[in-house]
């Protein structure tokens, strides 16, 4: 049913005005009673649901995970691996803001087990951190990687964000540069989305002069791929880039519909049963809370897939990925060929150069990559 578990972490010392994602500002004692209150989940959906033993990757997602205690992060560790198991290999990913890490605290999520860090660095331009309202600076994002260094990581990632307000492509070189000289072993690149309800889409509303245009974001990621490749990092999914070995193989498995379980509030689940169940878990604290309590797994928003939807997903989220999608596996999965059931959008996007075909797979091209939300669409059922 999963082979990989995400938890999680939905406080932050403080809200970013950008961020959508589902967390705010804990008050005294929330993180330690949230810690109990995921082991109890994990102990419910143990009961309900059959992990694949032993798990192929852990990860704690945020919110800030890095705000956690690191003796919790290692319970919830202990209670994986006597759960469901943790092979040899697994990857253990915590992301990590700048502003809450030190030598210590890194070193005791080492010890707890942890062995890939994500760190959200997002800009090395200060005057950016302050619009971007991060409670760090770009040295305390430096002095943070190095001490990830010194406490024994050697599997550290780093975010960046680009098409920033008055962001200019030199501004960007510069960012991505200095990412360079770190040397980390992967680098995600985002573009900046204004999501709507967040104070970000107040002040920067749609096509906002103040944004970079089309235009300049689509040189900023070319930018991206042109430097981080020629430093010898793969482009292998649109927003990822890391060295050779060192792929992020959880959200890999996100990518390739491996199963995950997901835990915590807001967190979201799919399981392989069938063509694959998705559901979720109420974003809102004291109704997650409330559910585990009661002994009750706090499951909402069930969707079972049909065949069809099933194929649109490992199509669209194949395509992420810079190998694409391998007919073979898309046979092995369906038991009928990509070209039979997606012929058609496969050659007009193919004669859109937003798709390249080969014998055995079909991938974006670069431009594909740019206007991915647009080749996606095609595939929905
Ligand atoms: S630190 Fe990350 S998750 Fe937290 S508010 Fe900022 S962007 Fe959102």
């Amino acid at each position: 049913m999963f082979t990989r578990l995400y938890l999680h972490i939905p406080f932050c010392r403080r809200k970013c005005p950008y961020c959508a994602f589902v967390s705010q500002e804990p008050a005294a004692g929330d993180l330690e009673g949230y810690g109990d209150t995921l082991q109890a989940e994990m102990g419910l959906a143990a009961q309900a649901f059959r992990a694949e033993r032993p798990l192929k990757s852990v990860y704690f997602g945020g919110g800030t995970p890095s705000l956690l205690d690191p003796r919790q992060v290692a319970r919830l560790l202990q209670q994986a691996e006597t759960l469901f198991g943790l092979g040899r290999e697994a990857e253990i990913t915590l992301e990590a803001n700048p502003g809450t890490v030190d030598l210590e605290r890194l070193a005791a999520f080492r010890a707890a087990g942890v062995n890939r860090l994500s760190i959200g660095v997002q800009s090395f331009h200060d005057p950016l951190l302050t619009i971007l309202g991060r409670i760090h600076s770009a040295t305390e994002a430096k002095e943070a990687f190095q001490a990830a260094r010194d406490a024994g990581f050697a599997n550290i990632g780093i975010d960046l964000i680009h098409a920033l307000p008055d962001q200019t492509l030199p501004m960007w070189r510069h960012e991505l540069e200095q990412a360079l000289a770190l040397a980390p072993e992967h680098i995600s690149v985002y573009g900046l989305t204004v999501e709507e309800g967040t104070p970000f889409a107040a002040r920067y509303g749609e096509d906002s002069p103040l944004l970079p245009d089309e235009d300049l974001a689509a040189a900023m990621f070319e930018e991206a791929d042109d430097l981080l490749t020629a430093a010898g990092y793969e482009h292998y999914e649109i927003a990822n880039y890391a060295l050779p070995g060192r792929r992020s193989d959880h959200n890999s498995g996100y990518w390739r519909r491996d199963g995950y379980l997901g835990l915590g509030a807001g967190a979201h689940s799919f399981l392989r049963t069938g063509y694959g169940v998705r559901f979720g878990n109420p974003a809102d604290l004291d109704a997650y809370a409330r559910a585990v309590a009661q002994g009750r797994l706090p499951h909402q928003d069930v969707q079972t897939l049909a065949r069809q939807d099933a194929m649109a997903e490992f199509m669209f989220l194949g395509l992420r990925m810079a190998d694409g999608v391998d007919k073979n596996a898309f046979r092995r999965e369906f038991g009928a060929g990509l070209d039979e059931m997606f012929g058609r959008e496969v050659s007009k996007l193919t004669t859109l150069e937003l798709l390249e075909t080969a014998v055995d797979r079909v991938r974006l091209t670069r431009r594909g990559m740019l206007l991915s939300n647009q080749v996606f669409a095609h595939f929905l059922p």
